[in-house]
């Protein structure tokens, strides 16, 4: 399938017409960003790596009955997805309470939740992405009743097959976050799963191994996300 013209370049990720319609190329850039863009950088090989680190995992979502937009990879920084239409809307689930959640609620950090917290932002960065909740997303039309109700229950599902998935991986799943959109009236899993959007310990030392090495100086970035890659298994191409 042809790239054809590129419709929007995010923080970190281009997205690109194709001559279908229903299909887009979504190419991930060595761009990083935290705080709301506030923080920036280009890290090297964070594209390869996120790419077909995403590709890995949305395989194995799909294995488990998740219908998500990835398609098939197109090189290693880029990859062939549904074109959805986007909810601007971010799904959370927290295992344990660190973040933005300690912050707001003055929480200890690493507090084992007694369920999984399901929380909604809208995605602004103008606004800092705040917390919302169904009655916002039904009173300003972002989502109806239903749509919100399947993708927290997806959300939710994710959880508990990505919690199983990482721990064969020695890695506590401590959060994460979504973005679901729609083709054909269904909802579809979007954007990405990658070390950038949830975090991951290590389950002896509690080593943070995620986009929290960026936001918090912690180096060897990419180094990381690459060591997370090879406990799971994947072979990520470099060349
Ligand atoms: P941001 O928008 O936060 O800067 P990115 O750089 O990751 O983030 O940009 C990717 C953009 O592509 C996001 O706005 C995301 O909602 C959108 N997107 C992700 N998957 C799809 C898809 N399958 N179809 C259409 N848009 C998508
Ligand atoms: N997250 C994300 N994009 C965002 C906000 C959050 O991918 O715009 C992810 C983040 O990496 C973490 C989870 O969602 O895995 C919860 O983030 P939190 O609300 O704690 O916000 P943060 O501390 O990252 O500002």
């Amino acid at each position: 399938m042809e790239k054809i013209n590129q419709i929007t370049s995010g923080k970190a990720k281009s997205l690109y017409t194709t001559n279908e319609e229903s299909f887009l190329v979504m190419e991930f850039r060595d761009d990083t960003s935290a705080f709301d863009g506030k923080k920036t950088a280009a890290l090297e090989n964070k594209g390869k790596v996120n790419n077909q680190f995403n590709a890995f995992i949305m395989e194995f979502l799909a294995t488990q009955n998740i219908d998500t937009h990835f398609v098939k990879l197109l090189s290693n920084t880029e990859s062939l997805v549904k074109n959805l239409e986007m909810f601007p809307i971010e799904c959370v689930v927290r295992n344990r309470a660190t973040g933005s959640l300690c912050k707001r609620l003055g929480i200890e950090d690493g507090l084992i939740l007694e369920t999984p917290l399901f929380e909604f932002f809208l995605k602004d960065d103008d606004l800092g992405d705040p917390l919302i909740n169904d009655n916002h997303i039904i009173s300003f039309g972002w989502a109806n009743r239903e749509d919100l109700s399947l993708m927290q229950s997806i959300t939710l599902k994710v959880n508990e097959l990505l919690i199983d998935f990482f721990a064969k991986a020695n890695l506590l799943l401590i959060d994460f976050k979504l973005e679901f959109g729609k083709q054909d009236e269904k909802i579809v899993l979007g954007d990405e799963f990658t070390p950038d959007g949830c975090r991951l310990w290590d389950k002896d030392t509690l080593t943070k191994m995620d986009k929290d090495r960026f936001r918090q100086d912690l180096g060897n970035v990419i180094e990381t996300y690459g060591e997370v890659a090879d406990r799971l298994g994947m072979q990520i191409k470099l060349d």
